[in-house]
């Protein structure tokens, strides 16, 4: 592959440029953490780029998407994160608008598509339970049939935002007498169906992502089935498969490092700017090139994908395995530059409406205990670190 800049995409990355500077307002551009901000934030921007017809980034043009590919799609996550744009509703648009443009019916499509478009309807995923995580396939909620609906009753852990969501995606056992993949169902439910108790996980970053679900006598129409009955496993393995490129999350890596770097000029130490300290430098140049070589195998990743070629499934473990670890560093890295202030989380401090809000370096200091913490979670979620490993090991002979 080829890692000189061509000349379409310098066309299309000014477009994208020229776009984030005309449309993205100041007030979302306070969003510097990489991590999901206030839910109207989300919406705003999801609207705005719906107006400008990039409501869906990664979809084909048949779909109501961009139809832009993997290279032009990295490109505009590298531009909206250098402007501090906020991140998408990653449920809805990465996750299930593929699944319900390949395996969805045409009324799934006309009643579910338009609103992850335009952000007004925000998804989560319902597939960890109690005992089941990586070991997904032994998941337990079960979903009886009953005339022309499913009876859900079960709990679901780590629902991502079943707080702020109006719908949800679930696997449910509907048949426990086959081999426990063959038993799994895809459906789509609204989170305002009676029976439905969310209950909040406050995690270590002090902050309210998660959630455990309950489902106590759920009703769910039959045509909310997406696939076939026992069909929900295929589905989850295409869902799983889907944007390898996008788990190594580059641009909360390319914000870490552009906030290292300004870190650097700004902090001083004994009034010595910690760039001009050589275990700062040092430390910092060598992240700086891991993220080089990463971002190489993001594009190769990419590259890949593109092909439809199945070693795409190596390398997107691989980079999912050394970004989330240089994400945890990089992180670690912020919060020890901080000195002693690293070690204090502001997040909570009441907003003072009237006041101005506080400027990017300001608010990024504020944010980077928190966040620090928060990216522990990253070798966790999407597939731990362990289970990548081990998916390479069994796939890395086969080429
Ligand atoms: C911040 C966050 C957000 C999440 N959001 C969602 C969400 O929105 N929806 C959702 O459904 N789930 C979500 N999850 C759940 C996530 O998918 C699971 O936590 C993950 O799959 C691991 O499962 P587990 O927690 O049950 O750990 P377990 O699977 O019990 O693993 C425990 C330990 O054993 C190791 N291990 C397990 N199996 C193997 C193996 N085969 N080989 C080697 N080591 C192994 C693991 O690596 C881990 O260290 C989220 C998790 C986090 C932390």
């Amino acid at each position: 592959m080829d890692f000189r800049p061509d000349d379409g995409l310098s066309a299309f990355r000014n477009e994208v440029r020229q776009f984030l500077r005309t449309r993205l307002p100041d007030k979302l551009k306070g969003s510097v953490s990489g991590v999901r901000g206030p839910k109207g934030d989300l919406q705003h921007w999801q609207r705005l780029l719906h107006e400008q017809g990039w409501g869906g980034p990664s979809w084909a043009l048949e779909h109501g998407g961009t139809g832009w590919n993997p290279q032009q799609l990295y490109v505009f996550d590298e531009e909206c994160a250098a402007a501090g744009a906020p991140p998408q509703d990653i449920f809805g648009q990465r996750l299930l608008g593929p699944v319900l443009n390949e395996f969805g019916t045409a009324e799934q499509k006309a009643q579910h598509l338009p609103g992850i478009l335009s952000g007004e309807r925000l998804w989560c995923q319902g597939f960890s339970e109690p005992d089941a995580g990586s070991d997904l396939a032994s998941m337990r909620t079960q979903a009886v049939l009953d005339g022309d609906a499913y009876v859900i009753n079960g709990q679901k852990i780590w629902t991502s935002y079943a707080h702020e969501a109006e719908w949800i995606f679930l696997l449910v056992r509907t048949n426990p007498s086959v081999k426990k993949q063959a038993g799994i169902s895809f459906l789509l439910v609204d989170m305002k169906t009676p029976g439905i108790t969310v209950k909040p996980i406050w995690t270590i970053d002090g902050q309210h992502h998660l959630n455990e679900t309950f489902f106590d006598n759920v009703r769910v129409p039959v045509g909310n089935r997406v696939g076939e009955d026992g069909g929900g496993w295929g589905i989850t393995k295409f869902l799983l498969n889907n944007e390898h490129a996008a788990t190594a999350e580059l641009p909360a890596l390319l914000r870490f490092m552009r906030q290292l770097k300004q870190l650097g000029q700004r902090q001083t130490v004994n009034g010595t700017p910690l760039i001009e300290r050589p275990e700062f430098a040092l430390r910092l140049v060598q992240m700086d090139s891991e993220l080089t070589a990463l971002s190489m195998m993001v594009r190769r990743v990419v590259a890949l994908e593109m092909d439809h070629s199945p070693q795409a499934h190596v390398l997107g473990s691989l980079l999912k395995v050394r970004a989330t670890d240089l994400q945890q560093r990089m992180g670690d890295f912020l919060v020890e530059a901080l000195g002693d202030d690293g070690a204090v989380s502001y997040i909570h401090e009441p907003a003072d409406q009237d006041a101005d809000a506080p400027a990017p370096y300001e608010a990024m200091r504020r944010n980077v205990a928190s966040e620090m913490f928060f990216r522990r979670a990253t070798t966790i979620y999407g597939g731990t670190s362990e289970v990548q490993r081990g998916i390479v090991a069994k796939l890395l002979f086969q080429f």
